[in-house]
């Protein structure tokens, strides 16, 4: 069989990093992203980009912390290396603060992330209005540097990018052997996904290069997360809301939370707005299914619905994804050596 031919559909983080893991793991196959929107226009330039797992309900834990680990151990590397900068990836140490005791002391990511332990009575003394806190150093992905570094070494791999809406999956089966769909939240009308919903997200990206460390309110709603050249402060997360509008009132009430987490915020300048939808679901929908029309088959693995963590498990999803399509290269070449016969 000649190289099979596959389109990864989408290329936020989800489906250019899946990209790159099917070009490592299936070194035989021919890859093409195919997307609406490449960077800085997806759900992934919004994306804070911290290392902080969300806990999916219908997916056991031991799933959850390995994909973890798996990205923790991927960006950790980075992070060490001469790319760090490009690739927008540095480690940052901070708090996570509590008003009262949370049930889970222990979180299933607290021996992935470095340093992890209950913060001292003096480190509380700077969070007047909460009790208890933790300690920890995690990694952030500067967003669209990340997303322009994953394209630069899928490009370097040979892999073609187009900029391609795609209405039906079905259509690129005369094109592709193989579809991977990495459409986030355009998998509700690309493949009539009703168990997935956007959890709308606006954040605030400020200029105050003194803040060094991460503040994240225990609830995960109210953060501060600086990055490289700017500070993310949130949030929001409103279910089911579509509205990719920046909202005023909802923009002071950040800032508000965060300067009460962080005074010295009152100072920061340069204040940017940003919108996201998350592409929630019970679970990330993480497998195979073959289509077929007419006789005719198509297999599709599927690598979406990351909701609130996609960052925090890109690189462990795509690898199982790319292993998933590596089970089609295998069923595709079983096929035709036995029409062969
Ligand atoms: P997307 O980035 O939306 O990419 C989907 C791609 O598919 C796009 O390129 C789109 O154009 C394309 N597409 C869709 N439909 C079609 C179609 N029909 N044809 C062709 N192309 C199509 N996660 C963390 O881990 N840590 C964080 O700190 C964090 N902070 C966040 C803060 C906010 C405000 C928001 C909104 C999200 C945050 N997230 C965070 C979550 C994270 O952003 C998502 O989980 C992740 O970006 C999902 O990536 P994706 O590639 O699946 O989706």
């Amino acid at each position: 069989m000649a190289a099979p031919k596959v389109a990864v559909v989408g290329a936020g983080v989800i489906g250019l990093s899946t990209a790159l893991c099917i070009v490592e793991t299936c070194p035989s196959s021919s890859v093409t992203v195919l997307s609406d929107q490449f960077s800085p226009n997806t759900t992934s330039d919004v994306a804070a980009g911290m290392l902080i797992p969300h806990t999916y309900p219908g997916i056991p834990i031991h799933v959850q912390k390995q994909w973890f680990k798996e990205t923790f151990t991927y960006l950790f590397a980075i992070s060490n290396s001469a790319e760090a900068s490009e690739a927008g990836i540095h480690l940052v140490s901070g708090w996570q603060v509590f008003k009262s005791t949370p049930k889970e002391e222990l979180p299933f990511w607290s021996d992935v992330v470095l340093g992890f332990r209950p913060m001292s009575k003096a480190e509380l003394q700077k969070f007047p209005q909460h009790r208890f806190g933790q300690a920890f150093t995690t990694l952030k992905c500067d967003c669209p540097p990340y997303l322009l570094w994953l394209e630069k070494r899928l490009k370097a791999a040979g892999v073609q990018m187009y900029n391609r809406k795609v209405a039906d999956l079905w259509e690129l089966h005369r094109e592709y052997d193989i579809v991977v769909n990495c459409t986030g939240i355009g998998a509700h009308q690309l493949v009539g996904d009703k168990k997935l919903f956007p959890v709308r997200g606006q954040v605030l990206q400020v200029h105050a290069p003194w803040v060094k460390n991460f503040i994240r309110d225990g609830d995960g709603l109210t953060y501060i997360y600086p990055g490289i050249h700017r500070v993310t402060l949130g949030g929001t997360r409103e279910k089911e809301s579509w509205s990719l509008s920046p909202d005023p009132g909802t923009t002071k009430d950040i800032f508000d939370r965060c300067c009460s987490l962080e005074a010295s915020l009152q100072e920061a300048q340069d204040i940017k707005v940003k919108v996201g939808l998350r592409p929630s679901r019970q679970c990330v929908r993480l497998q195979r299914e073959v289509l077929s029309q007419g006789g005719v088959k198509l297999p599709v693995v599927h690598n979406y619905g990351h909701g609130a963590g996609g960052f925090s498990v890109h690189r462990g999803t795509a690898k199982e994804a790319a292993r998933l399509v590596g089970e089609c290269i295998a069923a595709l070449q079983g096929s035709s050596s036995r029409a062969k016969l």
